[in-house]
């Protein structure tokens, strides 16, 4: 699994909606990606302030700034 993948996922991830496949893919990239760890956390964070997932999926435009923030993380 890529990062860029791990992100698509990562909705579907939260509300336990993955695949038992997906779901060990998902974990075991992020086991070895700091990246996708900080990711996970700053999103997590994200949804408790904001209440609830209210999207089936993240919205283009937001993946794009997730994807940027991403590569600072990568790079930092
Ligand atoms: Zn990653």
């Amino acid at each position: 699994m890529t990062c860029r993948e791990l992100i698509r996922l990562v909705t579907d991830y939260l509300e336990g909606a993955l695949s038992e496949s997906d779901g060990r893919r998902f974990e075991t990239h992020l086991a070895g990606c700091e990246g996708c760890t900080a990711f996970l956390q700053q999103l997590r964070t994200t949804l408790r302030l904001v209440g609830r997932l209210g999207v089936e999926s993240v919205p283009p435009a937001m993946e794009r700034t997730l994807l940027h923030a991403f590569r600072e993380w990568k790079s930092a």
